[in-house]
């Protein structure tokens, strides 16, 4: 009945965790996807008024102009972006599978980060497109020459993602450049995904906006995570005129527009301050680092709220996220964002107490795998 498309598609590793812990009592839960804050008050008020004022009905599909254009002005703002042309999408899922539909034609080749967020190569599925990766493990510089070490005469796009998920690493300026270089002399578009773009910890985030041409470049980013409001489904994209032109046709026939009240209280979101909230993810990541350092290896994260540690020697992702459930405690393996079992992600998007309890599990885990 099902066609290839969809019956290629496995079911993400997170959502069966997701099914797990329905199940459990007041588990310590470090494999969340979503920041643990509430949507700010102004924002919500501005959501409920846009309903009561009868904002009910559809945009048009671009998204409303106050809001690409406030969009535009922040990216112009923070990292000089030239480029004028964006869409409301519906999150940053949205941008990403209308940026596949808009770049890849079946056959063509996408470039992925390993580890990569899950969603990555099953669009490339959909879109009948073949995945190739680069080796993005924190500790693994990002040159030019790993890069092109995975080209493909048919590849014709680059997807990073930083901050990432599953391992919080952010890229630096010259990796950047890198990416910029390599695109260049191979004619390549680079897909930049920023969803964590707030949540950076060791100073000023570098977006790709700063380093890579506009005209090669479509930038993604989003209010899921910054406001705490994943189920609003709301996120952006901006790129090349003809780019951004496509995906706006393909939205139309799809999506049609991103949720109007959200598009309301966005422009309310972006006027607010989430510095509050980002300082205590800051703490948060300190607090685990300072607990498991000594218990596992782990490069501290720049940016997100991920961390991802090394399995102890010997041990596979499966056999110890089940003594981790025998704790209680629930981890995602590294397995569901690579091709290496070598590693777990741990969120930090937690109150301090799931985390403290998580920081004794996970050092009573790592003993008893030392024990045998
Ligand atoms: N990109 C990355 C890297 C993510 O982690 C997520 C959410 N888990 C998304 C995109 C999708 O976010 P949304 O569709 O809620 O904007």
């Amino acid at each position: 009945m099902l066609s290839h498309r969809a019956d290629r598609i496995e079911a993400s590793g997170i959502r069966r965790i997701f099914e797990l812990v329905s199940s459990m009592e007041d588990p310590i839960n470090l494999s969340i996807g979503q920041a643990h804050f509430d949507v700010p008050d102004a924002v919500k008020e501005a959501a409920i008024e846009a309903i009561r004022e009868g904002f009910n009905r559809y945009t048009v599909t671009q998204g409303l102009p106050e809001l690409n254009d406030a969009v535009l002005a922040r990216l112009h703002e923070r990292y000089g972006y030239q480029g004028r042309e964006s869409l409301i999408t519906s999150g940053v899922s949205g941008g990403l599978m209308l940026g596949f539909m808009g770049l890849l034609d079946p056959g063509d080749r996408v470039l992925l980060p390993d580890p990569y967020f899950t969603m990555y190569p099953v669009l490339a599925g959909m879109v009948s497109a073949e995945v190739d990766t680069y080796d993005c493990y924190p500790g693994t510089p990002l040159t030019e020459e790993l890069l092109e070490a995975q080209l493909h005469p048919k590849t014709r796009l680059i997807l990073i993602n930083s901050p990432s998920n599953p391992t919080g690493r952010t890229l630096t300026a010259p990796e950047l450049r890198a990416v910029g270089a390599v695109a260049e002399r191979h004619d390549l578009i680079v897909m930049s995904d920023e969803i964590y773009d707030d949540f950076v910890y060791d100073g000023p985030f570098e977006s790709a906006a700063k380093y890579i041409e506009p005209e090669r470049l479509l930038l993604l980013g989003g209010f899921s995570k910054t406001y705490g409001m994943p189920g609003w489904r709301m996120g952006w994209a901006a790129g090349p005129v003809a780019l951004i032109d496509a995906m706006r046709k393909m939205q139309q026939f799809s999506f049609v527009c991103a949720p109007s009240i959200a598009q309301k209280a966005c422009l309310v979101a972006l006027q607010t301050s989430m510095d509050h909230e980002i300082e205590s993810y800051r703490r948060k990541r300190e607090m685990l680092m300072a607990g498991l350092s000594e218990h596992y290896e782990i490069a501290c994260p720049g940016g997100s709220f991920y961390m991802f540690p090394a399995l102890p020697a010997g041990v596979g992702g499966a056999a110890f996220s089940e003594r981790a459930l025998e704790r209680n405690l629930l981890i995602v393996p590294g397995k569901a964002f690579s091709a290496r079992d070598t590693h777990f992600r741990l969120s930090f998007a937690a109150e301090d107490a799931v985390l403290e309890r998580g920081i004794v599990a996970l050092r009573e885990l790592a003993e008893s795998f030392r024990e045998g």
